[in-house]
């Protein structure tokens, strides 16, 4: 069975194309019934940080991603090849080197320890990309244990790989030019190196390389605008894989089902914001009620417009029941939900002279004795009564529709008027009305 391993330098946030790289270790070793390992490449002390590591462990979280082996948030370890802390492996560097410099692949300078790169032709086999082939004739040796005992990335990276027995090495592309290296390293340990599967770049929407300090590269951005999961994940499969069919909105179990490292493109992935917001408009409104909402409510806690106390369920869910119809995040959807939620409604003079003044709130007044005898208080009776009046007053229902819209939320758009008077209730509707026209 396969072992893979997504191995991040906890040195600031997860980044997008680091959260493709772990949902494509993730994918391949669930659908090959493999092994999915968390490793943490923090040999360089002076980068790394607390917070960084449980942004880590809190974004795969987020994402779905679980990991079969590795360090657990709470500090306990999983898997018999720990620890998975590179900062905790020295011993193990130690005796690797040592082996290098006992077979003479590896020689003392200055107090550096430098490995005898070959000069030759290295072939790169990789699954995305065919054989790259690197001419090494010119390479120059280079260190892997620095004068002050720090051992550095390319062996620390290879050593982790044998010891914890990986099979593929599924990452980014700009690793690609560090792998002759890697491979190197192997052969002269007598070990055969894992398979390769680099995966291409991912590029901000304007064609550049995506990097860490680009805005809308690290994955907290998109769980503070309130996207879902599944929808970003989603989302993360289609830059550089999609299903053969050319579908692009599939759940995660089919993505398990299809992935295929042969089939990941070649070129580079263009990172399409909007289209990443239409994806999640579309999980917004098709969701299972059930499965949004919970989400809808950390939300608003979040946003501080509930507390834990908060019990009206029925009145929330039939808020976010008729307000997913025309949000595509979550920061939209609390937004749309503000005003039905609180009864201190904001009001914005320009709007009101619009829409209630004298006239604008007689007209409500007319309507006002007719809301009061709506009975059920429903969207279908209460779309008959406004009809009825209209007609009755030769006006168009929009002159109704417009101003109790504004009159009840302080707003110009919000979701659809006659659902969105049944979920506030007779009580709030009139007692709103009345506060803004008598
Ligand atoms: N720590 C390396 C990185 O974050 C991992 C490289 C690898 O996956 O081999 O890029």
């Amino acid at each position: 069975h396969p072992r893979v391993r997504f191995a991040p330098s906890p040195t600031g946030y997860l980044h997008v194309g680091g959260a493709r790289t772990a949902l494509f270790n993730w994918l391949y070793a669930r659908h090959t019934n493999g092994t999915f390992i968390l490793r943490i490449e923090d040999t360089d002390a002076s980068r790394n940080t607390p917070q960084a590591l449980s942004v880590i462990f809190e974004n795969l979280r987020w994402l779905g991603l679980d990991w079969d082996e590795g360090p657990l948030p709470d500090g306990r370890t999983i898997g018999p090849f720990g620890p998975y802390f590179q900062s905790q492996r020295n011993d193990i560097y130690e005796a690797y080197c040592k082996k290098l410099i006992d077979k003479d692949m590896a020689y003392i300078k200055e107090g550096a320890v430098l490995f005898r790169m070959p000069r030759k032709r290295i072939i790169v086999p990789d699954i995305i990309c065919g054989d790259i082939y690197f001419d090494c004739t010119l390479e120059k040796d280079f260190v892997i244990r620095r004068k002050d005992g720090s051992f550095v990335f390319h062996l620390v990276n290879v050593v982790d790989d044998c010891e914890m027995k990986i099979s593929h090495v599924i990452r980014g592309e700009d690793h690609l030019s560090n792998t002759p290296k890697h491979i190197a390293i192997f052969e002269s340990l007598g070990i055969k190196p894992p398979l390769y599967a680099h995966i291409p770049l991912i590029l901000n929407p304007e064609g550049s390389k995506m990097s860490k300090r680009d805005k809308g590269s690290s994955v907290q951005e998109y769980i503070d605008e309130g996207y879902l999961p599944k929808a970003f994940r989603n989302y993360l499969c289609l830059l550089g894989w999609s299903i053969k069919e050319n579908r692009e909105i599939f759940d995660i179990e089919e993505a398990i089902a299809k992935f295929d490292l042969t089939q990941i493109h070649r070129s580079n992935a263009r990172f399409n914001r909007q289209k990443l917001l239409w994806l999640n408009g579309e999980y917004m409104r098709t969701m299972p009620l059930d499965e949004l909402f919970p989400h809808a409510l950390s939300w608003l806690k979040k946003a501080g417009l509930i507390d834990d106390h908060y019990d009206n369920i029925p009145f929330l869910k039939g808020a976010v029941a008729i307000v997913r119809e025309k949000v595509k995040t979550g920061k939209e959807l609390i937004d749309w939900i503000k005003p039905l939620l609180s009864n201190q409604i904001e009001y914005n003079d320009a709007v009101l002279q619009q829409y209630l003044d004298n006239e604008g709130k007689n007209i409500l007044k007319e309507a006002f004795p007719y809301l009061e005898k709506v009975s059920p208080f429903h969207s279908k009776e209460l779309e008959e009564t406004i009809k009825s009046l209209a007609m009755k007053h030769g006006r168009k229902t929009a002159d109704y529709i417009h101003r109790l819209r504004v009159a009840l939320t302080g707003r110009t758009v919000g979701p659809s008027l006659y659902p969105m008077l049944e979920v506030l209730g007779k009580e709030k509707v009139l007692n709103r009305l009345h506060k803004v026209l008598f």
